[in-house]
């Protein structure tokens, strides 16, 4: 028998994992260790001298106090108690224990002693412990995901595999005038615009294949109202199985109106560049060409590639100066300026070109473009040069007029200051005229000068000056002359020229002329005085029987 008591302490002693303590119960509600285990022992640090100890002898005063107050509960209940405890153990970790403690009873139902057995749950305890702690993580992730799915400012709602309606967020509702509940149910093909039918069938095909892609459809609020809106599907997998689809729907009308907006102005703009009869270039702030309108083509002939560097390419090279200093100083003024420049023309050559420049700013200021507005002058040119010539010559004979007559004169007789070298004039004085238009008409006179006119320019020789005076009136200027010799040859060419027969309009005409010779070293040194001396000779020649040559002699 008492090998055989022997064998169950050992049996308790050490072949039990758990922890385990017998309490003696003391008057005074005092608990003292009777016996403790190896598991015990080894776990909290104890040794065999713990026996005969009260719980605060053995325990600190925290789990002391606990087990204390446990015992005293089983001894009042007289039940077996069960509970857990977190301990701290001799390695300093803290383990999870599952403590029951049953009370032993004696005859008279009094309990004498408690058995307390330990059982190390940490393992369960983690394990629960984590499972909660990530069951917790998924409920946040939910919320999280939820919270993205109601507040999403776009409107979203879930599909069946069927296209039917089984969930949708606040903004479906603010988009579509329908509330979720009115939704859920209808198949969602229903609320897009005939038109689109088709396309959102295959677009909820293409989903249910597992294919995304953005499509454009127009949808039909409660109110009627036409939506067009942006729509994306995604399927929703659950456990490698499709279980539904997300369909996101963005509100595109603000941005499509902006677009077309933009459409229309790019579309003017468009009419605009295409049909300006000017040409429309536009430089970035490195001078390379961003835009060239297409009259560009039509005007110079000119194919400027865009991003070109360089913008003076098809400029003369004698305006490139002048255009890059004007383009610099545009720049630092921040005005538009102009000039007029040679470009070139492909077929035509250098043309007569305006342009236009207007330096374009950021908003702080900083140069960005220059707008370029080039046109073709050429004709404008040609005008004015037209009107000048007009201005200078006689429009009967195409001879220089007496304008020009007189600013050459004056050169030339500021040319004899300089040189010293003499010129002479002959003015030469139709005899009889008023006789011809009187006779043979006006346009028959006409054409007498006209014939006189062209008569004198080819006797004269390339070096010297003719011009109608007006009337019948002409006027020569030969240069390096000094004395009457030197001229006589020149006038008897000219009366020659004159006398030849004359054949107007089949009339036999006898023209004659009165001629008056000036020399400039005796008339004097202005024009003035040259014209009057010379016509004192012609008159001399005219009083004295006419077709007569007289000179200006000094008197
Ligand atoms: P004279 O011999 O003294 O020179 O007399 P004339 O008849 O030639 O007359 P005069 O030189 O004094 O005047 C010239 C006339 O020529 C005056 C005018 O009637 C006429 N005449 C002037 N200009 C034109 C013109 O452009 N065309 C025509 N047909 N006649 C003109
Ligand atoms: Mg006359």
């Amino acid at each position: 028998m008492a090998n055989e008591n022997l064998s169950l302490v050992k049996a308790l002693m050490y072949g039990i994992p758990e922890m385990v303590f017998i309490l003696r119960v003391e008057e005074k509600k005092q608990f003292i260790c009777e016996f403790l285990n190896t598991s015990l022992k080894n776990r909290l640090n104890l040794t065999h001298e713990a026996v005969g100890k009260s719980l605060h002898g053995i325990l600190s005063e925290e789990p002391a106090n606990k087990l204390q107050k446990e015992c005293m509960e089983v001894i009042k209940k007289k039940k077996i108690h069960l509970f857990e405890e977190c301990i701290k153990i001799k390695t300093g970790d803290r383990i999870y224990v599952e403590i029951t403690l049953t009370p032993i009873l004696n005859e008279d139902e009094v309990c004498t002693h408690i058995v307390a057995l330990a059982k190390d749950i940490t393992t369960e305890r983690l394990i629960e412990i984590e499972k909660m702690k990530s069951q917790s993580q998924l409920a946040a992730t939910e919320s999280e995901y939820r919270s993205l799915y109601d507040h999403n400012p776009d409107a979203i709602f879930k599909i069946d595999l069927e296209g039917y309606i089984t969930s949708g967020n606040r903004a479906l509702e603010q988009l579509s005038g329908y509330t979720v509940n009115e939704l859920i149910g209808e198949f969602f093909i229903d609320f897009v615009e005939t038109k689109d039918k088709e396309e959102a069938k295959e677009c909820l095909a293409q989903a249910l294949n597992g294919e995304l892609r953005d499509y454009r459809l127009n949808f039909l609020g409660k109110s009627g109202t036409l939506m067009g809106c942006l729509v994306k599907l995604t399927p929703i997998i659950l456990d490698g199985r499709q279980t539904g689809i997300f369909v996101g729907v963005k509100d595109m009308r603000e941005l499509d109106k902006l677009a077309s907006k933009y459409i229309d102005s790019e579309e003017k703009f468009r009419i605009i560049a295409e049909n300006v009869q000017d040409v429309i270039i536009l430089l970035n702030d490195k001078q390379e060409y961003l835009y060239v309108s297409p009259s560009g083509k039509e005007i110079f002939e000119y194919d400027q590639q865009i991003g070109e560097k360089h913008p003076f390419l098809n400029i003369h090279p004698g305006d490139v100066v002048l255009l890059e200093d004007r383009f610099q100083q545009a720049i630092k003024d921040k005005k538009s300026y102009k000039v007029e420049l040679k470009a070139m023309h492909v077929n035509k050559g250098w043309i007569w070109t305006e342009l236009n420049g207007t330096p374009v700013f950021n908003d702080s200021g900083k140069f960005k473009y220059m707008l370029l507005i080039a046109r073709d002058i050429s004709l404008q040119k040609e005008n004015v040069d037209q009107l000048e010539y007009y201005a200078y010559h006689d429009s009967l004979t195409g001879l220089p007029n007496r304008r020009f007559f007189t600013n050459r004169l004056q050169e030339i007789l500021e040319q004899e200051e300089k040189t010293g070298e003499g010129f002479a004039v002959i003015l030469l004085d139709i005899d009889d005229f008023k006789q011809i238009n009187d006779n043979f008409g006006h346009e028959t006179g006409d054409d007498v000068i006209q014939e006189f006119g062209s008569r004198l320019r080819e006797v004269i020789d390339s070096e010297d000056f003719v011009a109608r005076l007006g009337g019948d009136e002409f006027i020569a200027l030969i240069a390096n002359i000094h004395e009457e010799g030197q001229i006589l040859e020149k006038v008897e060419n000219i009366q020659q020229a004159i006398q030849a027969s004359w054949s107007i309009n089949d009339y036999a005409l006898n023209i004659s002329a009165s001629i008056g010779i000036a020399f400039s070293s005796i008339s004097g040194t202005t024009a003035t005085s040259v014209f009057k001396e010379a016509d004192k000779a012609m008159y001399d020649a005219k009083n004295s029987g006419k077709n007569l040559v007289r000179f200006n002699h000094p008197n």
